[in-house]
């Protein structure tokens, strides 16, 4: 390959702020900044630095995501790097995996520790970003890893990272699958292939994702819930402007007894996605009995979300719904991650 042209897209966060007067921390940074503070990529690709906003990330939306997307779809790049805040970059660099369908490295990065304290690590991770792009393994494997995620000298399958500190430096992990390749000198070292047949099977069912916003809530059960919420979703005609809900369940899908005819009945007026509330990893299907069993849900018409993570279970299911899928279609997207 000729020398290296990647597009890096800043949109905001901890990597991208300055100090005020008062010495707080305020976003301000855009990507020329951020690009200028790393003198060594000059060296390893020409950059293309476009900024797109300059927000925190636990204020961007969906339509601000899929708009990144359009950009990438797109750039005349090698490679794209978006840089962002930390808080839900989970998130969208998961829709972004939905979205995204060039054979190009898409790599998300961020920073935990702003510009102004000591070992900020925005830059070395921009720098990282840039390797893993030209990096030939990466490029001769881009398809089957899609979206990654580099942050602290590791390349996480976006799907699988999570934001697991709200402050360490060592923020994110992808506690079932471990990263997919590390950062040693100034070189990738492959660890793994992340499994995609799931994502396929989504990426394939939303070929043509367009359409407004349909919220979708994120009930998260917890010891003794009495079900208040739900019950103000099914009392309300407009289900209070949801149009999906994820519940993150208990164990292997389970949620308090009580509340079980509850979740058969907001199925039956919402398409209802079980998450683990453990932080993703499979669910069970025929293990327990009972009224508030995984067999009682599954029967009551809960959509199973297999082993994804709730947060990015709630993401796949408002992409669903963005791209018209009916029930049955969303369940056998659903059914594919186990
Ligand atoms: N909450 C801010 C954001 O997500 C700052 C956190 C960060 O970037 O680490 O953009």
């Amino acid at each position: 390959m000729s020398r290296l042209r990647v597009h890096v897209l800043a949109l905001g966060g901890t990597i991208a702020t300055r100090p005020d007067a008062g010495g707080v921390m305020q976003m301000g940074a855009g990507a020329d900044d951020l690009v200028a503070a790393v003198p060594l990529l000059k060296e390893l690709a020409d950059i293309e630095a476009e900024t797109v906003s300059r927000v925190g990330s636990h204020s961007l939306s969906f339509d601000d995501i899929h708009a990144v997307a359009g950009k990438i779809a797109a750039t005349a790049a090698d490679a794209v790097i978006v840089t962002q805040g930390t808080d839900t970059l989970e998130e969208t660099g998961f829709l972004l995996d939905l979205l995204v369908k060039r054979d190009i490295p898409v790599i998300v990065t961020a920073a935990m520790r702003n510009p102004a304290l000591t070992s900020a690590d925005g830059p070395g991770n921009l720098l990282a970003a840039v390797r893993v792009a030209g990096d030939p393994w990466i490029r001769r494997h881009t398809r089957s890893l899609g979206v990654m995620a580099v942050m602290l000298d590791e390349v996480h399958a976006v799907a699988d990272v999570i934001k697991a500190h709200p402050t360490r430096i060592d923020a994110f992990a992808s506690p079932q699958t471990g990263p997919i390749a590390a950062l040693v000198e100034d070189r990738v070292v492959p660890l793994g292939l992340p499994v995609r047949d799931a994502i396929e099977v989504a990426r394939q069912a939303l070929d043509k994702v367009s359409g407004e916003a349909r919220p979708v809530a994120l009930l998260w059960m917890g010891l003794d819930e009495p079900g208040g919420l739900i019950e103000a979703i099914l009392a309300a005609p407009d289900r209070l402007g949801y149009r999906g809900v994820v519940v993150a369940a208990m164990g292997g899908g389970h949620v308090p007894e009580r509340l079980a005819p509850l979740a058969g009945r907001l199925a039956a007026a919402l398409p209802t996605v079980v998450a683990a509330r453990a932080g993703g990893g499979p669910l069970l299907r025929h293990t327990y009995g009972g009224a508030s069993s995984e067999i009682a849900l599954l029967e009551a018409g809960l959509i199973w979300g297999g082993r994804l993570h709730p947060l990015k279970a709630r993401v796949l299911l408002e992409t669903c719904l963005r791209a018209g899928l009916d029930r049955a279609a969303i369940a056998r997207v659903f059914a594919a991650w186990g």
